[in-house]
C-alpha cells in the first residue's frame, strides 16, 4: 500500500509513518472493533475517550510531564495559540495583579514564528509588548534571522511580566535553541526573573516537540505544538499547561481583563477534559498512532540521538559544498536545526537544478519558505536515516558534477 510513495522532505505538513498510515487505513473503516469508522465516532464514546487517555499518557511517560502540568488537546494551530497564550495569561496577571497600570509581554524573537507571535500580541492589545532579544541584530546582514543571539544579549527586565516567550525551533529560518545547557545556543534559563517561582513561560514547539526531550519543561507555562510535523496530520493543538495558568477569565474580565472565547480559555478545556467541542478525532488517532510508535522505538531520548545524527550528515555536506563554493549555510554553526536545515545552492540556476535532480529521485518538498528561499530540507521523526543518507549521497553528486 505504501508504494508510489517518495521521500517527502516537506515543513508541515510531512511525512508520517507508512505504518502508522496503513494501520490508521484499517482504523477509518473499524476503529478499535466498534464496526464504526475512526472519523465517524462519536468523540464522548467510551473507546474514544479511552484512546484519548492514552495519548495524553504516551505524552505524558514520554516528556516526563510532571502532575502540576495537563495536557490538552485543541484546534486552531500555532497561531490560534499566537492569540490564546496571551489572553489566558493577561486575564492571570489581571487575577493576580488587580491594579497594575501597565502589563508587560517580553518576546525572545529567534525568527519568522516568534515575530509574527510578538506582531499578534500588539494586535490583541492589553499589555506592552517588549523585544527581550532580536536576533536580527546579531546577524550577519542586520535583517536576517541565523542564529541564536548570545546569552549577553538578551534583557529580561520587566519585574512581573505576564508572559515571556520564545520559539524553540523557527521553522521557516532553521535555528534551534540548543538542548545542551553548556552551548552558546541554549535557552538562557539563567537570566529570567528570579523573583517568581512561577514565571509565565512560554515555549511555541510547534516543530520540534517529540523530537528531543524539553529542557526544564516543569519551568515552563504553557508549551504549545501542532501537531503537523513529528506527530501527525494538521488540525490537533497539543498544550502542556501548567495549573495556575488554568484561570476564571470571566472573572479576569470583571477585573478589566480582555475577554477570552471559551474556546480558547484553557480552563475551559481542562474543565471539559478537552472535549468542550467536536476535537479533531481524526488527527487525535493517528497522533496517537505515531505516538505509540515512538514509544516503542523508545521515545524523545531515541529520535534525540536518531534526529541529531541526520542532521549532522546533511550538516557536513553543506560545509563540504561550502568549500567548493557550491552551497552556502544560512545559519550561523551551533545555532542549526536539526529538524529544518536550511542553505542556498550558489550560482545562476543551480538551485532550479538542485531541486529537479532530487525530485527525480524521488525527493519532494525541499524548496525553502516562500519568505526566504533557498533549500530548506525537514528532517522530523518520521524521516529515516536512510532517507536522509539519499539527500546526502544526492547532495554529494551534485557537488562532483
Ligand atoms: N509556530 C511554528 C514554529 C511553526 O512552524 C508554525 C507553522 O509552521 C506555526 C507556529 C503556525 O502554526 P499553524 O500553521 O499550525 O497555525
Amino acid at each position: 500500500m505504501s508504494d508510489g510513495r517518495v521521500i517527502n522532505f516537506g515543513a508541515g505538513p510531512s511525512a508520517l509513518p507508512a505504518s502508522v498510515l496503513e494501520e490508521a487505513a484499517k482504523g477509518l473503516l473499524n476503529f478499535n472493533g466498534t464496526g464504526i469508522g475512526i472519523a465517524e465516532i462519536s468523540h464522548r464514546s467510551k473507546e474514544f475517550t479511552a484512546f484519548l487517555a492514552e495519548v495524553e499518557s504516551l505524552i505524558r511517560s514520554q516528556l516526563d510531564v510532571p502532575e502540576t502540568h495537563g495536557i490538552l488537546f485543541t484546534q486552531g494551530g500555532g497561531s490560534a495559540q499566537f492569540s490564546a497564550v496571551v489572553l489566558n495569561l493577561l486575564a492571570r496577571h489581571h487575577l493576580l495583579n488587580p491594579d497594575l497600570p501597565e502589563r508587560d509581554l517580553d518576546y525572545v524573537i529567534t525568527g519568522s514564528w516568534s515575530k509574527k507571535a510578538a506582531e499578534e500580541a500588539r494586535r490583541l492589545g492589553g499589555g506592552r509588548v517588549n523585544v527581550v532579544v532580536d536576533a536580527r541584530a546579531s546577524s550577519k546582514d542586520g535583517r536576517t534571522f541565523d542564529s541564536i543571539p548570545a546569552h549577553a544579549s538578551y534583557s529580561f527586565t520587566s519585574p512581573n511580566p505576564a508572559l515571556i516567550y520564545y520559539c524553540e525551533n523557527e521553522t521557516v529560518d532553521g535555528v534551534e535553541f540548543s538542548n545542551d545547557a553548556s552551548s552558546p545556543a541554549s535557552f538562557p534559563f539563567h537570566l529570567l526573573p528570579q523573583n517568581t517561582p512561577l514565571l509565565p513561560l512560554v515555549g511555541d514547539y510547534s516543530s520540534s516537540f517529540m523530537s528531543r526531550p524539553i529542557p526544564r519543561l516543569a519551568d515552563h507555562a504553557i508549551i504549545y505544538a501542532g501537531a503537523q510535523k513529528n506527530i501527525g496530520p494538521a488540525g490537533l493543538t497539543i498544550l502542556i499547561v501548567r495549573k495556575d495558568c488554568l484561570v476564571d477569565v470571566d472573572a479576569a474580565a470583571k477585573l478589566g481583563a480582555a475577554p477570552v472565547p471559551l474556546t480558547m480559555a484553557y480552563k475551559t478545556l481542562a474543565d471539559n477534559s478537552s472535549v468542550y467541542n467536536t476535537p479533531a478525532v481524526l488527527p487525535i488517532y493517528i497522533s496517537g498512532l505515531v505516538l505509540r510508535r515512538s514509544a516503542e522505538q523508545g521515545g524523545v531520548q531515541y529520535y534525540e540521538a536518531l534526529n541529531k545524527r541526520k542532521a549532522d550528515k546533511l550538516y557536513a555536506a553543506i560545509k563540504e559544498g561550502e568549500a567548493r563554493g557550491v552551497f552556502r549555510a544560512k545559519v550561523k554553526e551551533g545555532s542549526g536545526s536539526l529538524m529544518n536545515v536550511v542553505f542556498d545552492v550558489v550560482g545562476d540556476g543551480a538551485e532550479a537544478k538542485f531541486i529537479s535532480g532530487a525530485e527525480a529521485l524521488g525527493m519532494k518538498a525541499i524548496k525553502g519558505h516562500r519568505s526566504v528561499g533557498g533549500i530548506r530540507v525537514s528532517l522530523y521523526n518520521a524521516v529515516t536515516e536512510e532517507q536522509t543518507d539519499a539527500i546526502v549521497a544526492f547532495m554529494k553528486s551534485f557537488l562532483a558534477q
